[in-house]
């Protein structure tokens, strides 16, 4: 069976829906669990970088499901590769809100939550992604 990771970048459709991510994050761990899949969601400044790696035909299942949520908008793929083993094995979704003081912190991240103001430098190196999507998915701050 061949394992997919898939990660994105989307911003949230209207900022008083913020309050709601929780409930975004319970029904996709409820979900996942039943479809195998793990990864890392982080939400900052309106916008989403989000890890989904499982079997290929679960991943675009789920990843199709995603793109149809009107609560966020302006999807783009960063990365759809194989993987030999997941990296966020511990986790349904993982999930972080990302503050000012995490985005001063780490500013190599900093285009991924300048999102449509920095379109290009994101586009540029999506491992950058991944690298980030990891340094969060541990409570290391
Ligand atoms: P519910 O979650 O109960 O929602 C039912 C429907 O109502 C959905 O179509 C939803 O889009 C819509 N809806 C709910 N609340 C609102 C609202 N406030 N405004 C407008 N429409 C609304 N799903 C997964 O399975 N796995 C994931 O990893 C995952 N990650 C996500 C990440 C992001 C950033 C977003 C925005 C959504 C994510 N989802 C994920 C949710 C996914 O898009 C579907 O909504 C969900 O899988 C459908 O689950 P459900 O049928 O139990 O419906």
């Amino acid at each position: 069976m061949a394992l997919i990771q898939l990660i994105y970048l989307s911003s949230l459709s209207d900022i008083k829906l913020e309050a709601g991510i929780a409930k975004i994050l319970q029904s996709s761990i409820r979900h996942n669990k039943v479809n195998g899949i793990t990864g890392m969601l982080l939400y900052a400044n309106g916008n989403f970088l989000q890890v989904l790696e499982g079997e290929t035909e679960s991943v675009v299942e789920t990843f199709s499901r995603i793109c149809a949520d009107p609560r966020h908008y302006d999807i783009v793929e960063l990365i759809r590769e194989p993987v030999r083993e997941r990296h966020f094995s511990q986790w349904s979704m993982g999930f972080q809100h990302l503050s000012e003081a995490d985005l001063r912190a780490y500013p190599r991240y900093a285009p991924f939550f300048r999102y449509r103001a920095d379109d290009e430098a994101i586009c540029a190196s999506p491992g950058l992604a991944l690298d980030l999507l990891r340094q969060f998915s541990i409570d290391n701050r």
